[in-house]
């Protein structure tokens, strides 16, 4: 019986990890389905979390300490793809790819939300180097630059908003003539001198070099004419893909309580509506998707495992 199941091997996970053993649980395992480190190892330069300043190292150089250390105080990676997390009666049951079950007093699910992308022609080429998911992460490598953001929902409005003020100029690209996000987010958004909305049009192709993205054909679906638009990051908004299906029982139904938007509902100590099961990171309701946050979240669901188990004995 494992004192902790960590689920999902990210910033969360791994912080989780590090924060559980170090307090004194002998029995914590991790199971990630790939490498260590999750989203951050895709990109090639972190800039935002305190006390690391090194333009030279990717987010995979990165986060390559994280799992050391963890490893060092006696975390577990399990590398395998966990299918779902049950509670059966006072403890989970933790089912992994090929039918495997394991038994743990704990869990703390941290599998993450990845945004969806939007399927043109070098987005998956440039993808962390230029063309970007996070506006909070890259604006600021594009202070006093244009950039392009693609999307026409209150993500894309408000995150082209947040870039109006470090970028020169904003060009929103949206597929149809009307936007989905909130009226009044629209509105702010046309009042701002330097955003400027394209609409009925995509992105046909994203295009660089080894050096990464310098430019992105945008394509009037009503014309067909191409724009090219040189020297601009592109940020892409196109929703979320939220990794909540290990919280799912038999018939479909999420163990926990959830947002609308399929994230977790937690409390500021990640307690889920479920005793004993905390999810942490991006997986979370108001998750900021950040790195630090995801950690943050990490070492408070670790503590409240560690409460929980001392409170059980
Ligand atoms: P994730 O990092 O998504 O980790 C989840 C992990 O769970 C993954 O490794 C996944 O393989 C694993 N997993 C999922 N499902 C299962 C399963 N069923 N079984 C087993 N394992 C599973 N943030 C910043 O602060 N600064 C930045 O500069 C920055 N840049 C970014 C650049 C890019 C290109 C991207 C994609 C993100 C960036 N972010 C940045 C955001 C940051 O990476 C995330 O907010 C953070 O990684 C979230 O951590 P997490 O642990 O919650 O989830
Ligand atoms: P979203 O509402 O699903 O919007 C996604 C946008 O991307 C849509 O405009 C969609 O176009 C476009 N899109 C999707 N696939 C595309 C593709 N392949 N190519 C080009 N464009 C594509 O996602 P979101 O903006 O991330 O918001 C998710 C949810 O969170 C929503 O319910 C939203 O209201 C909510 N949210 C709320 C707030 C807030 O209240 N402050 C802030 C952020 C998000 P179409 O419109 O044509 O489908």
């Amino acid at each position: 019986m494992l004192d902790c199941a960590i689920i999902g091997g990210g910033p969360a996970g791994l912080t989780a990890g590090l924060y559980t053993t170090r307090g004194g649980l002998k029995n914590v395992s991790m199971f990630e389905m790939g490498v260590p480190g999750g989203q951050i190892t895709k990109s090639s330069e972190i800039e935002n979390y305190p006390g690391f300043f090194d333009s030279s190292k990717t987010g995979l150089d990165f986060m390559d300490a994280w799992q050391k250390q963890c490893f060092h105080f006696g975390l577990k990676h399990e590398m395998k793809k966990v299918v779902s997390v049950q509670k059966t009666g006072a403890f989970f049951t933790i089912t992994l790819d090929g039918g495997e079950t394991v038994e743990a007093k704990t869990a703390i699910v941290c599998t993450g939300a990845v945004p969806k992308r939007a399927g043109f022609k070098g987005e998956d080429e440039f993808y962390g180097r230029g063309v970007s998911t996070c506006a909070t992460c890259d604006g600021f490598f594009y202070k006093d630059k244009p950039v392009t953001v693609l999307g026409g929902g209150d993500t894309a409005l408000e995150e082209a908003f947040f870039l109006s003020n470090i970028c020169s100029d904003v060009y929103v690209v949206h597929r149809r003539d009307t936007f989905r996000a909130a009226p009044p987010t629209i509105d702010r958004a046309m009042r701002k001198e330097n955003i400027h909305l394209i609409t009925d049009s995509v992105i046909e192709e994203a295009v660089g070099d080894a050096m990464g993205l310098s430019g992105v054909e945008i394509k009037n679906l009503k014309t067909d004419e191409i724009t090219h638009m040189d020297n601009t990051g592109l940020f892409v908004f196109v929703g979320q893909d939220v990794k909540n299906d290990v919280l799912k029982d038999e018939a479909g139904n999420f163990i926990c309580e959830m947002s609308d938007l399929g994230q977790v509902i937690v409390d500021l100590k990640m307690h889920t509506s479920v005793e004993g099961l905390f999810v942490a990171g991006d997986l979370r309701i108001d998750a900021p998707k950040q790195v630090v946050s995801a950690a943050g979240d990490g070492s408070i669901a670790a503590l409240q495992v560690i409460s929980y188990i001392q409170e059980q004995q």
